[in-house]
């Protein structure tokens, strides 16, 4: 495999071609933001830390059956992906109240709510990202009702994967946003990353923040957070 030239340059993630045209290469960086790239930071190991977890987690997934973009890590920092067409969807599941649910309906954060909700997001910047419904979603050509059965199936699926394995390792997942891509084929898969930076967890005896809130909210801490997620993840699933 051959690293080509740079496609695109996220906030924390750059995705270059390869000389397979069905493969792209992720490069996880120390980047970190919040606030749709107001606050910047950044901390040393985070893009090392962050595609340990989101592969460790992507392995796990393609195990119990979710379709993912996980081909194979290649270095510490990059990962080898299916190419797929991102669908602008930020995809949002909460099992608990927390950040802008809670605040939107005036809910205490910590509010466990009776079922998992599920949420759709259209993925644009210059909007900041506004909430959507289906029938938005469809009459904005973003994806198609079919399209959005198979991505609420999976968002679901995958909650109930993610909230066993943080379990085992200490920590409630509260939410978390995800991502899909559709490739050359049709195909519906999970893309983008699962990492600290789109999940919120709390441990689970004190309620500490173990995620990217620790930054957004300048709790310090943050690569420690992040490290103790990786550690206690590695103990349970291996070694990626
Ligand atoms: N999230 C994300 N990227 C975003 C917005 C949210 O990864 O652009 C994640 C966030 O980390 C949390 C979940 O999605 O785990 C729900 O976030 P929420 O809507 O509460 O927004 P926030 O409080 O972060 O503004």
């Amino acid at each position: 495999m051959k690293k080509l030239e740079l496609l695109y340059s996220g906030k924390a993630k750059s995705v270059y071609k390869t000389d397979n045209i069905d493969q792209y290469l992720l490069e996880f960086r120390d980047d970190l933001t919040a606030g749709n790239g107001a606050k910047k930071g950044s901390f040393q190991q985070k893009g090392v830390i962050n595609n340990k977890i989101s592969n460790l987690i992507f392995k796990e997934l393609e195990r119990s059956g979710v379709k993912t973009h996980f081909i194979q890590k290649i270095s510490d920092t990059e990962v080898l992906v299916r190419k797929a067409k991102l669908i602008d969807l930020e995809v949002v599941i909460r099992n608990v109240a927390a950040g802008s649910f809670a605040k939107r309906y005036g809910l205490e954060e910590g509010s466990i709510l009776p079922l998992p909700i599920l949420e759709f997001f259209y993925k644009n910047d210059n909007l900041d990202d506004p909430f959507i419904n289906d029938d938005g979603i469809i009459a904005l050509n973003i994806a198609t009702k079919e399209e959005l059965e198979i991505i609420r199936t999976a968002a679901h699926k995958t909650n109930e994967i993610l909230k066993k394995m943080f379990d085992l390792a200490g920590l409630n997942l509260i939410d978390f946003k995800i991502e899909f891509g559709k490739t050359d084929s049709g195909e519906i898969i999970l893309i983008d990353e699962i990492s600290p930076d789109c999940c919120r967890l709390w441990e689970k005896d004190t309620n500490e923040k173990m995620d990217k809130d620790r930054f957004r909210r300048d709790l310090g801490g943050v690569a420690l957070a992040y490290l103790a997620v990786l550690d206690r993840l590695s103990a349970q699933f291996g070694k990626e």
